[in-house]
C-alpha cells in the first residue's frame, strides 16, 4: 500500500487535508452535488450505541463522517442510538463525548439521543398499523425463528398475521400500556415473509421489554428495535449520508421501505468496510469481557484499543486521524497490519515530542579521573527535528548510570558499545574508555570504571581525529529522578485473536508479557515536574508519556511505541 502525503494539523480542526486521496463515498457525495441533490446540503452523524468505549474502529468513523461533512461545507451530529435500555450506561455516553472531543471533532450544539425520538417512532408505528403495514405478533421468538425460513427455504405467515388494523391498533396500545409480558407479543412489519432477503421477512419493529432506560426512565416498556430507529432517527435529522458498516448492507432494502411507507426524509444508506487490525479485538463486547474479568485494568489500559486506552498509551489525535485518512474505505472488509498504526504514531511524534535522557535497566559507571564534586551542565538538543524546540541543560558528574546492555564485559562479534578497553562516546557528555569493573559476590557487574579523555567535552570528536564507532545515553547518578516506567507489548499473541482451539475463547490468546512494569528507572534531572500526557522520546529507547497514576515525586512513564518502524519494511516486502 503506498501511503499518500498527509498534511498534519492542529486538534479542533476538521478540515481534511487537501491531498486526501477520493473514495467511493465522497464520490457519490460528488455526484449529488452536481444534481444538486438535497439542495447540495452534506448532513452526516456518528451514532455510538452507548454500551462500551469507542474503540479504533469508531475512530474510523467518526473521522469519515466529520471529515466529509466538513468537505462539503455540511454538519456532523454526535446521536446516542439509546434504543436498548438493559445494556446502556451514562458512564459510556461520557467517555463516547470525551473521546470524540479528544480526537478534535466537535458536534457543537447537535448532540441527539434515539431516545428522544421514541414518541415520534411510536407515532410512526401507529400509523404503519393503521395503514395495515404493521402487525401485533403473539409468536414466541423461538417460534419467529422457526416460521422465518432459512437463506433457501421462504417463511411462513403468522398465524396472526391477518389480524384487523383496529386488532392490531389495540393491542399495540395494550403492549405500551405495559398489560403484556416480556416477549409475549411484537410489533411486526408486514413485508413479504417470501422475501429472498431475510430482513424483509415482517422484520420486528418493537418489542416488550419492562426495563429503565438511561433517560426514559419507566416512561416505555416498549423499545424499537434497531431497524425501526436508526433510519428513523436519520430521516428526523435529516442525514443525507447515513455512513454505515458492511453488516448492516443486508438491511438497506429495509431501511428505505420504512422511509417509502412513512413519506419521511430520503436519508441514504452508504456501507464501508470495518477496521480490523492484526493483534486487535475491535469489539465492544469483547473488549468488555478483558475489563470484567480484570484481564486488564480498565477500559483505559493503555494495551486497550480503545481511544481512552491508545490516549493514555501516548497516542495524538494526529496520529490517529492521519492513519485513518490513509487506510481510507472499501467495500470489502480487510485487516490492517497493527504496524501501520504505529508508523503513524511514530511519524507524528517524531516531529512533537522532544528528546530526553533516560535509563531503564540501570548501571552505575564512575568516570575515575573526573574530579569529584565536579558537575558541568552540558547543551543538549531538544529536537533535532524541530528548529524551535531549543536546547536544555543536562548535568555531567563523576558518576553516571548507563543501560546495562550497553556493556559488556566479554563483547560479542560486532557489539561496539562500552567493554573493557573500548572507548564510546557520551551523548553530549565526553569519550570514555572502559578500564575495569568492580562485581558482587555473586560475580556480577555492579560498576564499570571508566576514563574520560577532557578534549572530547559535549561528546566532539577529539583535536586528534580519534573515531568511536558507538554514541550510548546515560544520566548522571546523583541528579537522576527515580520512575516506573511500564513497557507494553501487544495484547494477543496471534494476528487474529479469534483465532482458537475449539472450547477457548479469545483470552486463550493473551500475550503474557504485554505489560512490564519497571521500577528504579533513571531519568534526567529535566522530566522531574513533567505533567501527565507529556510525551517525549527517550533517546535510542521509544516514545513515552506520563500516566495520570504519577504523584509528585513519583512518576510513571507507559512506554507508548518503541522506536523502530517495522512498517516500511513490511510495505516493501509485500510489494504495495
Ligand atoms: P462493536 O461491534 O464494537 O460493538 P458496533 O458497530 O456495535 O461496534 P456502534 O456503537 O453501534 O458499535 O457503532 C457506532 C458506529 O461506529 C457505527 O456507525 C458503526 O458502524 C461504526 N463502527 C463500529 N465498529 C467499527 C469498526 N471496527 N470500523 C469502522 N466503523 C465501526
Ligand atoms: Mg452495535
Amino acid at each position: 500500500m503506498k501511503l499518500p502525503s498527509l498534511t498534519t494539523e492542529a486538534s479542533g480542526s476538521a478540515h481534511v487535508p487537501a491531498a486526501a486521496p477520493s473514495n467511493f463515498i465522497r464520490d457519490i457525495i460528488l455526484e449529488d452535488q452536481k444534481t444538486n441533490k438535497h439542495g447540495g446540503q452534506v448532513q452526516t452523524r456518528f451514532p455510538p450505541e452507548p454500551n462500551g468505549y469507542l474503540h479504533l474502529g469508531h475512530a474510523k468513523s467518526i473521522c469519515l463522517n466529520f471529515d466529509l461533512a466538513a468537505e462539503f461545507g455540511g454538519k456532523t451530529n454526535l446521536r446516542f442510538d439509546d434504543t436498548n435500555p438493559s445494556k446502556e450506561e451514562t458512564e459510556y455516553v461520557e467517555s463516547i463525548k470525551d473521546s470524540v472531543r479528544w480526537l478534535g471533532f466537535d458536534w457543537e450544539d447537535r448532540l441527539f439521543y434515539a431516545s428522544d425520538y421514541f414518541d415520534q417512532l411510536y407515532a410512526w408505528a401507529v400509523q404503519l398499523t393503521k395503514g395495515g403495514k404493521a402487525y401485533v405478533d403473539d409468536l414466541s421468538a423461538d417460534q419467529m425463528r422457526e416460521y422465518r425460513g432459512t437463506l433457501t427455504a421462504p417463511g411462513r405467515d403468522s398465524p396472526h398475521r391477518n389480524r384487523t388494523a383496529e386488532e392490531n391498533l389495540q393491542l399495540l396500545e395494550r403492549m405500551r400500556a405495559g398489560e403484556f409480558a416480556d416477549g409475549s407479543r411484537t410489533l411486526r412489519a408486514k413485508i413479504d415473509m417470501a422475501s429472498p432477503n431475510l430482513n424483509l421477512r415482517d422484520p420486528v419493529m418493537y418489542r416488550i421489554l419492562h426495563a429503565e432506560h438511561h433517560r426514559t426512565g419507566s416512561k416505555w416498556c416498549i423499545y424499537p428495535m434497531y431497524d425501526f430507529a436508526h433510519g428513523q432517527s436519520d430521516s428526523i435529522e435529516r442525514i443525507t449520508h447515513s455512513i454505515c458498516t458492511l453488516e448492516f448492507e443486508d438491511h438497506r432494502p429495509l431501511y428505505n421501505w420504512f422511509i417509502e411507507q412513512l413519506e419521511i426524509f430520503p436519508s441514504r444508506q452508504i456501507e464501508f468496510d470495518r477496521l480490523n487490525l492484526t493483534y486487535t479485538l475491535l469489539s465492544k463486547r469483547k473488549l468488555l469481557q478483558l475489563v470484567e474479568e480484570g484481564r486488564v485494568r480498565g477500559w483505559d489500559d493503555p494495551r486497550m484499543p480503545t481511544i481512552s486506552g491508545i490516549r493514555r498509551r501516548g497516542y495524538t489525535p494526529e496520529a490517529i486521524k492521519n492513519f485513518c485518512r490513509a487506510i481510507g474505505v472499501s467495500k470489502t472488509n480487510g485487516s490492517i497490519e497493527l504496524a501501520m498504526l504505529e508508523h503513524f504514531v511514530r511519524e507524528d511524534l517524531n516531529k512533537r515530542a522532544p528528546r530526553v535522557m533516560a535509563v531503564l535497566h540501570p548501571l552505575k559507571v564512575i568516570i575515575d579521573n573526573y574530579p569529584e564534586n565536579q558537575v558541568e551542565e552540558m547543551e543538549a538538543v531538544n529536537n533535532p527535528e524541530d528548529p524551535e524546540a531549543g536546547s536544555r541543560k543536562v548535568p555531567f558528574s563523576r558518576e553516571l548510570y548507563i543501560e546495562q546492555d550497553d556493556f559488556r564485559e566479554v563483547p560479542p562479534k560486532q557489539y561496539y558499545r562500552l567493554s573493557p578497553g573500548r572507548e564510546v562516546r557520551l551523548r553530549y557528555g565526553y569519550f570514555v574508555t572502559c578500564t575495569g569493573v568492580t562485581k558482587n559476590g555473586r560475580g556480577e557487574v555492579v560498576e564499570v570504571h571508566c576514563a574520560y579523555d577532557p578534549a572530547t567535552r559535549g561528546g566532539n570528536s577529539p583535536p586528534d581525529g580519534r573515531k568511536v564507532k558507538s554514541t550510548i545515553h546515560w544520566v548522571s547518578a546523583p541528579h537522576a529522578i527515580e520512575a516506573e516506567v511500564r513497557v507494553y507489548e501487544n495484547l494477543f499473541t496471534k494476528e487474529d485473536p479469534d483465532q482458537v482451539e475449539a472450547g477457548q475463547d479469545f483470552t486463550a490468546n493473551l500475550n503474557p508479557r504485554s505489560l512490564e512494569i519497571l521500577k528504579g528507572c533513571k531519568l534526567e534531572p529535566s522530566l522531574e515536574k513533567s505533567a501527565p500526557g507529556s510525551r517525549f522520546q527517550f533517546e535510542r529507547l521509544g516514545y513515552f508519556c506520563v500516566d495520570p497514576d504519577s504523584r509528585p515525586g513519583s512518576l510513571v512513564f507507559n512506554r507508548t511505541v518503541a522506536l523502530k518502524d517495522t512498517w516500511t519494511k513490511i510495505e516493501k516486502k509485500s510489494g504495495k
